[in-house]
């Protein structure tokens, strides 16, 4: 008889959009004349810029003509975008060779099947408040240990704290980690760690032989000077760091399905090159992004697309702005939102993530993203994104302002 993959059973239920889904749901059945604001979900709202959507018109024409066809994608991503994603490195003084770079169908999936190559007896580390995709799929695979539902941790889970009291900047672990898993720009809090604090980071990971899964999906919001782009601008980062990039926040991919991994070959241990592995892993069970996505995605490295998306970018940061320069004048502390297009809120008068969220949805018809949902160390914060619309995103906040 069959059994079960028995980690399954350990996860907590209840995922956190569901839930606000339910209330809000709710909400909307008792009072059907009141207009919710949406500044939950961190989905994009701006459509595809016209470059992306000319690449995309002309992709599909190519499908039309049997000369023009194209049938199954390289397992690894075809080479106009890897050349176009390594000029990118080359941009930011990043030598990545076209072999180190692996194309997908985004990064949630990378971050979640990365840890396939690892051992099941490895130890995570995981900031705290965290995207939950890193510790579930550790969780899945058996990593994890015991979950406690007072303390909502993970026996086998180091957490990192991040909250204001450490300005958000995780610390190195008391017990030593042998994957760490760092997203910066930073979802959920919008904040992130300078370039120097970051080469602490992979020089800790070099000395202790840990790897560093790096999510630089919100790469693109980074506005300061000393903030790196990406995990390789810092020395010794090709012998510890794995990165994941994603064209859905950048680009409003979202829909469309398109992201990378890198793979450094000098990552090792022992003598086995986990580019190698990976490559294995990815030939095996992943059949391609499409021939079609990817002609957009070259479009997003070209001259027009770079212009065009800076300026989408900048859309949604005056966003960013707006929010965060409103909720200070309300009288609230605010974080985040200026590397990255998420304003993290603490929550006033020590109301938990989740009254402030019916307070908010009751009396302001505005849903936001309770912090607990993001890990214990979330709560008494409060996540809004930048990802609205202006106008949204104005009448919003002068609804917050009238409470
Ligand atoms: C949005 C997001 C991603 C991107 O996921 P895709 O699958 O590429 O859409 C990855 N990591 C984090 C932390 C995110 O917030």
């Amino acid at each position: 008889m069959f059994q079960l993959n028995e980690n399954f059973q350990k996860l907590p239920g209840s995922y956190l959009f569901s839930t606000i889904g339910k209330k809000v749901n709710a909400f909307t059945q008792a009072n059907p004349d009141k207009k919710i604001i949406r500044l939950g979900i961190g989905d994009v709202t701006q459509p595809l810029a016209p470059a992306i959507i000319e690449a995309l018109h002309k992709a599909v024409d190519e499908m039309a003509a049997a000369e023009t066809f194209h049938g199954y994608a390289p397992d690894l991503g075809y080479e106009f975008l890897r050349s176009a994603i390594v000029s990118a490195y080359k941009e930011r003084g990043c030598d990545i060779s076209s072999d180190e770079v692996f194309v997908s169908d985004g990064a949630k999936s990378d971050s979640g099947n990365i840890q396939e190559i690892f051992s099941v007896n490895n130890r995570i580390a995981v900031c705290d408040p965290v995207y939950p995709v890193y510790v579930d799929s550790n969780a899945m695979a058996g990593r994890t240990g015991v979950y406690n539902k007072e303390t909502e941790m993970w026996s086998n889970v180091i957490y990192m704290p991040c909250t204001m009291e450490n300005d958000f900047v995780p610390e190195f672990p008391k017990e030593t980690p042998d994957i760490i898993y760092l997203c910066l720009p930073n979802n959920p809090t919008g904040t992130t760690i300078t370039k120097e604090q970051l080469s602490e980071w992979v020089n800790y990971a070099n000395k202790v032989g840990a790897v560093i899964i790096y999510d630089a999906a919100y790469e693109a919001y980074i506005s300061e000077d000393n903030v790196a782009h990406s995990i390789y601008e810092c020395e010794g980062a090709k012998t510890c760091a794995i990165e994941l990039k994603s064209f859905s926040k950048n680009a409003g991919f979202t829909g469309v399905r398109l992201g990378y991994t890198i793979v450094p070959k000098e990552l090792k241990s022992g003598d086995v090159s986990l580019n190698a592995m990976w490559a294995r892993r990815h030939g095996t069970k992943f059949n391609g992004a499409p021939y079609i996505v990817q002609r957009a995605g070259e479009a997003v490295f070209s001259m027009e697309g770079k212009a065009q998306l800076k300026e989408q970018v900048a859309y949604y940061m005056k966003n960013a702005s707006e929010i965060k320069t409103g909720l200070k004048d309300a009288g609230y502390t605010v974080f985040g939102g200026v590397n990255a297009p998420y304003i993290w809120l603490k929550t006033p008068d020590g109301t938990t993530s989740w009254e402030f969220f019916d307070y908010l949805l009751e009396n302001a018809n505005v849903v936001g993203t309770p912090g607990s949902g993001f890990g214990p160390s979330g709560e008494g914060y409060f996540r809004l994104t930048a990802f609205g619309s202006y106008e949204n995103t104005l009448a919003a906040l002068e609804r917050i302002r009238k409470l």
